[in-house]
């Protein structure tokens, strides 16, 4: 049996050697009593600024005696079952199992069908992730943008340019699973948190693409494959029911498709509905970038010793809600980073932020967002989020002169309806615009934004508005779309056989979440199939 023991509070400075020793206290064991034990959490408490603590949680084979001694520590026996796949299904799969994108969603799906002998083809409309972070270095300084290879489009999906932060709001064996396989891929990062307990693990933007480097080649070498420039642009449906998807590169026969394209693949969306795909809208996240200069973030969330916890614990990072008739909740928040042009359509305009590991850029920026809900769409139809979403970056596509440059505007200024005047700085990369941020955002969003900043600035003591100035719009916080599926077999309920996984079938919201729906996709898939034949 295992205990669980929850909130051994030490001094961020204190060696993690030391852990045995002050979890032996803790328990009121000596620490040759103490059996197996491993950290399951270690997360950061800024309450009391006079000494800021890390908070751990670990799980221990239970020591002969343990009469607690410390009556903060809570202890509790668990038993969490452990991970498991199931053994294939009776039926094989005509075909290889088709997964189109290879986003966190696709790709870990892949993994694991490719783990349990079931040789996944992975259909990417983008480029190699070496030949995507040329285009987009390309971009950023200035070039062209390349509709199929950007921040959105290519190997990794939208994860690969993320921020890399690995948050995830369940927890359990596939979570950790999930953790597991990153944390082999992403190679040695000395004197970095270890991703599996930190409670806000982050890879960074410079090590993702070795990450996915990595999960692609282990899928290849158990026996998968990855097509890259390979756009699927249709799913075919014959009289014996689903079979396979035609694609830029011709048709792919398939008999169980995997659809994991994220949530900025508007084309597919519109290929899904078209063909009847079950679909509805659905409430998502739009706001805007807030960006800061990180000093001032590091003096509230570190105190009077900011310098002394800075050279700690690298930069601060924040998380802020403010309640109002729509609450306004910072989102992504990006510590030491840059405010990114998050575009994959032509003509369009959309913010987001990322940073690399060492999080060391003047500017901390969050998204600050909204929940917009269904009834604010303008429409019932299914794509009616997407053209809301394309309204306002078009807009923000003229204001930016057609240059992909970023509207921007003083978060004073906004909240007082005035215009922004003087140089504004900002670390987006292709050059601000000064403008009225209230032509990029729909009304109810621009009017939580007005309302809810002046009680970040409250809780900030003041701090929160002088400096903030507003990038944007950030239109795609979530997807606007869920394409339906059955919560069981998890396949739709029009088309069995098809898989809707991750972010853009409105199942997840973030790197990990769309990877473990990925794993759980690839599960139900064993589950009911034998290997493929062909
Ligand atoms: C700048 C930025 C920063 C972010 N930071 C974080 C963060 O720090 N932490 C976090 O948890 N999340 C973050 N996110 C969100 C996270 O990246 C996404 O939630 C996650 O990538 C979704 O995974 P997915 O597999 O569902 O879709 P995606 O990652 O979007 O992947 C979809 C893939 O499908 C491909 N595709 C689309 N249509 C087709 C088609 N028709 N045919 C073939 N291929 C197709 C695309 O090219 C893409 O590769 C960030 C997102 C962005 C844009």
């Amino acid at each position: 049996m295992s205990l669980r023991v929850s909130n051994l509070r030490l001094p961020v400075g204190e060696p993690e050697a030391n852990l045995p020793a002050h979890l032996a206290r803790a328990l009121g064991v000596l620490p040759t009593d103490l059996g197996g034990w491993r950290v399951v959490r270690k997360a950061l408490d800024l309450r009391d600024k006079r000494e800021l603590r890390f908070v751990y949680n670990f799980e221990v084979e239970a020591p002969a005696a343990a009469p607690r001694a410390d009556p903060a520590v809570h202890v509790e026996s668990v038993t969490e079952p452990p991970f498991a796949m199931p053994d294939p299904g009776p039926a094989p799969l005509p075909h290889r199992p088709v997964v189109v994108g290879s986003g966190p969603g696709g790709l870990v799906c892949a993994y694991f069908l490719a783990l349990h002998g079931y040789r996944p083809v992975v259909l990417e409309r983008g480029t190699k992730v070496n030949d995507r972070i040329r285009d987009v270095r390309t971009f950023d300084e200035g070039g062209v943008f390349h509709p199929e290879s950007n921040y959105l489009f290519g190997e990794g999906g939208a994860g690969t340019f993320s921020d890399g932060k690995l948050t995830c709001r369940g927890s359990g064996p596939d979570v950790m699973r999930v953790l597991e396989l990153f944390a082999e891929c992403k190679g040695q990062q000395p004197g970095r948190p270890n991703i599996l307990y930190y409670h806000r693990p982050h890879l960074g933007s410079n090590r993702l693409p070795a990450v996915v480097k990595a999960i692609r080649r282990k899928i290849e070498e158990l026996g998968g494959e990855v097509r890259f420039l390979t756009r699927v642009e249709d799913v075919r449906v014959d009289a014996a029911g689903l079979a396979g998807v035609a694609t830029s590169s011709g048709f792919v026969a398939a008999s169980a498709v995997v659809l994991a394209p994220g949530h900025s693949a508007r084309d597919t969306y519109a290929m899904l509905a078209a063909r009847g795909v079950p679909m509805s809208p659905k409430a998502f996240q739009f706001g805007v970038r807030v960006e800061h200069p990180q000093a001032v973030v590091n003096e509230v969330q570190f105190g009077p010793r900011h310098g002394h916890y800075e050279s700690l614990l690298g930069n601060a990072d924040y998380s802020l809600v403010a309640h109002g008739k729509n609450d306004l909740f910072t989102f992504c928040m990006c510590a030491g980073g840059h405010v990114i042009p998050s575009v994959s359509q032509e003509g369009f305009f959309c913010t987001n932020g990322m940073s690399l590991s060492k999080r060391d850029s003047p500017y901390a920026n969050s998204g600050l967002v909204v929940t917009v809900p269904v009834e604010e769409f303008g429409a019932a139809d299914v794509l009616a989020g997407v053209r809301l979403q394309e309204q306002y970056e078009r807009k923000a596509f003229e204001l930016g002169r057609g240059e992909y440059r970023s509207p921007v505007q003083r978060a004073r200024d906004f909240v007082r309806g005035r215009p922004t005047t003087g140089a504004v700085k900002s670390s987006y990369p292709r050059g601000v615009l000064i403008a009225d941020l209230r032509d990029v955002l729909p009304p109810v969003v621009a009017e939580a934004v007005r309302h809810g900043l002046p009680q970040m600035d409250r809780r900030w003591q003041g701090r929160f508005l002088p400096d903030a100035v507003l990038v944007g719009p950030e239109a795609r916080g979530s997807s606007p779309v869920r394409i339906d599926r059955d919560s069981e077999t998890r396949e739709s309920p029009g088309v069995p056989g098809l898989y809707p996984v991750g972010e853009g079938a409105g199942f997840a919201g973030g790197i990990v979440s769309a990877a473990v729906d990925g794993l759980r996709t690839a599960r139900a898939l064993i589950a009911k199939y034998a290997r493929p034949t062909a």
